[in-house]
């Protein structure tokens, strides 16, 4: 297949990876550098990546860098043809998905939202779980392409329930993250070995995927970006948004964003989410200065 694979980031350029490495034709486009990758064509612009392909793959940071992407002056949207597909695999409003599925479906183009979920290992790895919202049609079309980057694919429904289901895991990640956090404060204030806390959790009724991927990396501090703090942060508005649109109330997240304001204002917006850890640490007299 021809896919245009617009953002090469921390998730992005392993995607794209993944695709060449599966013997697809992959044209690819960056906003800034690191805009080559072995085996695919360089395009100058979204809209000539965008030319003869097949299906147009998004992966950049947020609401506005897909709009930016999609519809800006040299935007994808330029080359929209009858029949392609769009896929967006970056986190984003599921809210402004559905604006921008109204927009390219009148060109006669489907939109399919498949957010990701597996960080920087499983996206170089190629197994990542794909969270998808939209039409049965398209998204069987896709299974082979989502076969070369991932090793499941949930199709949650309509257009837009891919992004809500994707906002709803996350929401369960920052909270798990900031209990393990806490407990491993607390931990090592009392004198408790961290090896030994770790190993009583993962053997324990607590075990998580979130502990079993961060784990290592907090026992090496080491916190160099993995899923960025700051696109966490930017998840965490886009649940409290949809909360408050849909009158729910998370008090836990709320108090969650407070220690990622705080991190912010510490400068650590882009290290790994992890390095909230260090605030909590800060605040024990544990030091908590992340590399
Ligand atoms: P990243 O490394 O920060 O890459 C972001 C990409 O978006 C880069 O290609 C960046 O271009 C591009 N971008 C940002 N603003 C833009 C704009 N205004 N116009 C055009 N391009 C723009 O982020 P990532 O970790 O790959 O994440 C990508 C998406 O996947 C995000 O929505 C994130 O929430 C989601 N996600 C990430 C993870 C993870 O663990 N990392 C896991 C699941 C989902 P430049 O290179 O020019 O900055």
């Amino acid at each position: 297949m021809k896919i245009a694979f617009l953002g090469l980031g921390i998730m992005g350029r392993p995607m794209a990876a993944n695709l060449v490495k599966a013997g697809h034709e992959v044209s690819v486009w960056n906003r800034s550098a690191r805009q080559h990758l072995d085996g695919a064509r360089t395009a100058v612009s979204p809209a000539e990546a965008t030319t003869d392909a097949d299906v147009i793959w998004t992966c950049v940071a947020d609401t506005a860098a897909v709009e930016r992407v999609m519809f800006g002056d040299d935007g994808a949207e330029r080359s929209l043809r009858e029949g392609m597909i769009v896929v967006d695999s970056s986190t984003i409003s599921p809210s402004a998905t559905l604006r921008f599925a109204e927009r390219v479906n009148g060109s006669g183009v489907h939109w399919v939202d498949a957010p990701v979920t597996g960080s920087k290992i499983g996206a170089e790895s190629g197994q990542l779980i794909f969270i998808v919202g939209g039409a049965n049609e398209p998204v069987e079309y896709l299974q082979p392409l989502f076969k070369a980057m991932g090793k499941l694919v949930i199709h949650m429904g309509d257009t837009g329930k891919g992004q809500s289901a994707k906002l709803c895991m996350n929401l369960m990640i920052a909270l798990i993250y900031e209990g393990f956090a806490e407990a491993y404060t607390l931990g090592q204030k009392l004198g408790v070995d961290p090896h030994k806390l770790i190993e009583l959790i993962q053997a324990s009724m607590v075990r998580s995927g979130v502990v079993d991927y961060k784990a290592p990396f907090v026992l090496r501090h080491d916190y160099s970006p993995n899923f960025p703090l700051r696109l966490m942060h930017k998840d965490i508005h886009l649940m409290l948004d949809m909360a408050k649109e849909n009158r729910v109330k998370l008090p836990a997240l709320e108090t969650v964003d407070e220690i990622y304001e705080l991190s912010t204002e510490e400068g650590w917006e882009n290290l790994d989410f992890a390095a909230t850890l260090a605030l909590l640490e800060k605040w024990a007299g544990l030091g908590g200065q992340p590399k």
